[in-house]
């Protein structure tokens, strides 16, 4: 079976667009979708519609659950909590039960899909430390894990020593962001991943940057979340 994974598309309608050309032109089975598709950028309605209509699968990220359950919405740095009542205001009912019915976690295809990790998901833990990757591994069945939550894209396995993507071995694998990319590359972050291979490969797409700035400005969103599409950061 072969996947797409995107994750993090925060509102950035350019990203997305641009990510599921690349999806559609290399032709997949499915598209997995590690949560927070709204916040921080300007068109949470056009991309809760075509996450909806485009995903097979789909977890809850932390933005999700601020912008439709008003939780956490104050552990979002400043900009982050303006973005969630700008998307909150901009969506439907219907768009906002539909990222409020959003599981925590899924294990489809072989593969677990998270936001930030396997084990608590709903803390939104950031893994910085090599002892919590190690925990996570215990938290899912699945030989794959797909997060994304910290915008930075990485492959970590199970054994120390594995140092490709391959069957007979377990990973962890943080598949970047689409819509807000913060390891100093701004193009958009699409994932794709063979379930019988295990060939993964990591795909960055340029897109329209300057059009997804412009529209955060124009709709009076704090200027440094247009600034850092721009240095992807
Ligand atoms: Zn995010």
């Amino acid at each position: 079976m072969r996947i797409a994974c995107i994750s993090d598309t925060h509102s950035n309608l350019e990203a997305l667009t641009a990510v599921l050309k690349v999806i559609d032109e290399r032709g997949v089975d499915a598209i997995f979708c590690m949560g927070d598709i709204v916040g921080y950028g300007a068109d949470a309605a056009a991309c809760v519609d075509l996450v909806r209509e485009r995903c097979t699968a789909v977890v809850m990220g932390n933005h999700d659950a601020a912008v439709a359950l008003d939780r956490d919405l104050n552990k979002l740095p400043r900009d982050g909590q303006e973005a969630a009542l700008h998307n909150r205001a901009q969506l439907s009912d219907e768009q906002l039960d539909y990222l409020r019915g959003l599981p925590m976690r899924l294990e489809v295809d072989g593969c677990a899909l998270a936001h930030a990790t396997p084990h608590r998901p709903e803390a939104w833990i950031r893994m910085h430390s090599y002892a919590t990757v190690s925990e996570q591994f215990k938290h899912f069945q699945a030989p794959v894990c797909f997060v994304g939550h910290t915008h930075v894209p990485g492959v970590v396995a199970e054994k120390i020593g594995v140092l490709s993507v391959r069957p007979g071995n377990r990973y962890l694998i943080n598949v970047g962001s689409v819509g807000q990319p913060r390891d100093k590359n701004p193009r958009a972050c699409v994932a794709f991943f063979d379930s019988v291979t295990f060939q993964y490969e990591l795909v960055r797409v340029p897109y329209d940057i300057g059009s997804a700035a412009a529209k955060i400005r124009s709709a009076g969103l704090p200027v440094s979340l247009a600034k850092r599409l721009e240095v992807g950061e």
